[in-house]
């Protein structure tokens, strides 16, 4: 059992509960939870309330920089369904994080949820948002969407020689400021853009 946990650590216990997870990332009993978030028929491409299990998991990706955390809102995203509607052509991108807090906390998790995406849909992942670092990075919490919107005018740019298609990926939309923002600095761009969030406050 510990010569399996040093090699697999990460699938011998569960990465939200820390339970024995039967060789998997997430234990049955938190497999079973995540599902029940699920949003069913969700217009705005997100898969599940930003709750439970489903909070947890993207605090363990954002936080805790589990990386494994990032694989299992991959597979649960519903990307079957995504990937209809992408041509081959597609790359996988996300909403870039401040340099300063990138350094801080070590990982962009929006870049590592993006892999995890582009890995299980076969398709390229590139970072195509550039973030100006001249904002503050103040918390947005509690503000309306008009005021986040406010906050977000000329804090993304896209880069150059962008793909036709791409899929944009995030870990949770509050009230969908910061997704808008960022579609529309790529589709002035004249670019197809798809977004996908792993999950939605309500
Ligand atoms: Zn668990």
């Amino acid at each position: 059992m510990n010569l399996l946990r040093a090699i697999y650590p990460e699938r011998v216990i569960c990465v939200v509960c820390g339970r024995p997870s039967q060789g998997e990332f997430l234990c049955p009993k938190c497999t079973e939870e995540l599902e029940k978030l699920r949003l069913e028929g969700e217009k705005e491409h997100a898969s599940y309330r930003y709750e439970g299990v489903a909070k947890k998991l993207v605090h363990r990706l954002k936080f805790d920089n589990v990386t494994a955390a990032a694989t299992v809102l991959a597979r649960a995203m519903g990307l079957d369904a995504v990937k209809m509607h992408l041509s081959p052509e597609t790359v996988v991108t996300w909403v870039t994080m401040p340099e300063k807090r990138r350094r801080i906390r070590g990982i962009d998790h929006g870049q590592v949820l993006a892999r995890a995406v582009g890995l299980r849909l076969g398709l390229p992942v590139k970072r195509l948002l550039i973030r100006s670092e001249k904002h503050p990075l103040r918390t947005q919490r509690g503000s309306s969407k008009e005021r986040r919107l406010r906050n977000l005018i000329g804090m993304f740019t896209a880069e150059e020689n962008l793909p036709k298609d791409i899929l944009l990926v995030d870990d949770v939309t509050t009230t969908g400021a910061t997704m808008e923002t960022c579609c529309g600095a790529l589709r002035r761009a004249g670019v197809r853009v798809t977004h996908l969030t792993a999950t939605k406050v309500d």
